[in-house]
């Protein structure tokens, strides 16, 4: 960002008032609260007026991770949210800044991930003639748009109401982004520090628990107990909610086969014999009774319509929050609480043998998925040896490589890349998977892949597209700089969606991209690896991840392999073309 003279600001003087014993200001107070609640960790970028800011809380032991752009910072803070079930936080400059950061704080929201953009802003009595100040934005106003909530601190007493007034809205009821703004002026106001300990509170019960009614409860047993074909769907609101003790005993003990959504793969582990993953659409359009746990019926699911589903079907929905019930089809027995409680309830409210899957269905799915996966396995044959190496051929090395792994933290985001990747690299461990998530969206991978390293302290491998890690890239620069152990594996074919396409004039096509990206990396101090054939995937992968340092493996892909925006090319609109 460009920045202002230093006296257009009027930061000096505040920070030479501050200095004084029996005072403090803005500033010390937003540490202050931060760690009183126990935030360890902010994603963000320095600039007017947060740098000080960024500078005490690191100083005070709060871990800053500086990025490149604030959208990947904002990214970070919302996988923070997913991986830990505290609010993330991330902090932004004024304006552009604000408003970069907007992006991950509304995917947050729409993902129901807990996070906190705090940004710095311009002076309120300027911004609000529209006198023309630095920075000039009525960034509440644009946030309460993108966002869960929408909060600004107008005085430095207030910022440690305001700090627990964002922190419980984004972690309580159904998780989401929050806005705190605060002025420039609230951040450099010196106020007596014996207000201080009055002002500032740490938040109890975070998140409290929220139990289900047992005539609710009940009502959903009895609804499972009599279907024929029941289903559970798992979503990553189960996956959030770690309840993974309680699912995994309710599935084991009903025999009720499950198909897990992508990022609630490895809540149990893909190779679950009651897993109906690779029957999906046959398990979809058959159940009779599907129970849904922390998935919205949204288009991922196909809004639950048929042919997709079978149009007889009944739904129970467990979920936190009311309002998703209903909203896309009738909800015959809501199930409103945090999915732990939930799944207590139901597992304490059930009689022995109330809920048993019939074996026929088991077996119906069971056929189904033996029949897919030897489908799959003829394909997954064909790709090992082709060359120019494809998508499968690449991803069948990554498999091998992270099956040593349990323990590494995936990150996947592309089209082909996504798609191929979710089918082919099965997860063990819950919470082990990050990706696009429900807006299908482009540019989380490097964000989720330094928060994934930086919380857990694990190793990380981002599958990506070369199209989706474009968005983020200079990141791996952040990736260098703090050392991560991220291994970022670059599914190169060349394009969006694939490289061969012909261009219509002398500039390339619009979906052709060109990059080394294994040079990138070591333009920031990185290793770098080209790989072109599966064995050298392997070797590129295994050696960095072993060495637990940044590292790139760009995995040259045939141009050609790669279809238009994966599974969902339906989406695109074709009018007349579909006519040629
Ligand atoms: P997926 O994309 O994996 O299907 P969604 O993001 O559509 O999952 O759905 C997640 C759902 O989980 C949301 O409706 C959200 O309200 C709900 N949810 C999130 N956290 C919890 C929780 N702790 N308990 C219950 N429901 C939750």
């Amino acid at each position: 960002m460009t920045e202002a003279p230093a006296q257009a600001t009027g930061e000096g003087s505040a920070r030479a008032d501050a200095s004084a014993a029996a005072l403090t200001d803005g500033i010390h107070l937003v540490v202050d609260a931060l760690k009183l609640n126990d935030v360890t960790t902010i994603y963000g970028v320095v600039g007017i007026p947060v740098t000080d800011l960024a500078r005490l809380a690191q100083a005070e032991g709060i871990r800053f991770i500086g990025f490149r752009h604030e959208s990947n910072a904002a990214h970070a803070a919302a996988a923070a949210g997913f991986l830990t079930g505290k609010p993330g936080i991330c902090l932004t400059v004024s304006a552009p800044g604000f408003l970069n950061g907007l992006v991950g704080l509304a995917n947050a929201t729409t993902n129901c991930f807990p996070m906190v953009q705090i940004s710095g802003s311009s002076e309120r009595h300027i911004v609000d003639l529209q006198r023309g100040d630095y920075e000039e934005m009525d960034q509440l106003a644009v946030a309460r748009n993108f966002a869960k909530a929408a909060y600004r601190i107008h005085r430095a007493e207030d910022i440690g109401r305001g700090i627990a007034r964002a922190l419980r809205t984004a972690a309580a009821g159904r998780p989401g982004g929050v806005y705190l703004d605060i002025p420039a002026a609230v951040l450099g106001e010196v106020i007596d520090k014996t207000a201080e300990s009055r002002s500032l509170w740490r938040v109890t019960d975070l998140a409290p628990r929220q139990l289900p009614a047992p005539e609710a409860v009940d009502r959903a047993i009895e609804l499972l107990a009599g279907a024929q074909r029941p289903l559970v769907v798992l979503g990553k609101g189960a996956a959030y909610a770690r309840a993974d003790v309680q699912l995994r005993e309710f599935i084991e003990a009903t025999g009720i086969p499950y198909v897990p959504m992508s990022m609630a793969k490895g809540l149990l582990p893909d190779d679950h014999p009651q897993s109906a993953a690779t029957a999906r659409s046959l398990a979809l359009k058959q159940a009779d009774v599907v129970l849904l746990v922390g998935a919205r019926l949204n288009w991922l699911l196909s809004h639950g319509d048929a042919p997709t589903w079978n149009p007889d079907a009944k739904f129970i929905q467990a979920d936190i929050a009311a309002s998703e019930l209903d909203s896309n089809q009738p909800i015959a027995a809501p199930l409103v609480g945090d999915i732990a409680s939930v799944m207590d309830a139901v597992l304490d409210r059930l009689k022995p043998g109330q809920v048993k899957a019939p074996q026929s269905w088991r077996d119906e799915l069971r056929e189904r998925t033996d029949a897919n996966v030897a489908k799959m396995a003829k394909r997954l044959e064909a790709a090992r040896s082709a060359y120019p190496m494809k998508f499968l051929g690449a991803l069948q090395s990554v498999r091998d490589v992270l099956a040593q792994h349990p323990e590494a933290y995936v990150v996947n985001e592309g089209a082909n890349a996504l798609d191929l990747t979710r089918n082919t690299v099965p997860m063990r461990v819950p919470r082990h998977r990050l990706d696009s998530g429900t807006w299908g969206v482009m540019g989380i991978g490097m964000g989720y892949a330094i928060a994934a390293a930086v919380e857990t302290g694990e190793p990380v491998v981002a599958i990506e597209g070369d199209s989706a890690l474009g968005f983020s890239g200079m990141e791996l620069e952040t990736i260098t700089r703090y050392k991560l152990p991220v291994t970022t594996v670059v599914l190169n074919n060349s394009g969006v969606y694939r490289g061969d396409e012909p261009s219509a004039t002398r500039d390339p096509a619009p979906t052709y991209l060109h990059a080394r990206h294994d040079l990138m990396i070591e333009a920031f101090g990185g290793t770098g690896y080209q790989a072109t054939t599966p064995e050298e995937v392997t070797a590129a992968l295994t050696r960095a991840i072993a060495q637990g340092t940044p590292a790139l493996v760009d995995c040259v892909i045939d141009p050609s392999d790669g279809t238009e925006s994966g599974n969902i090319g339906h989406l695109n609109p074709r009018g007349l073309t579909a006519l040629r």
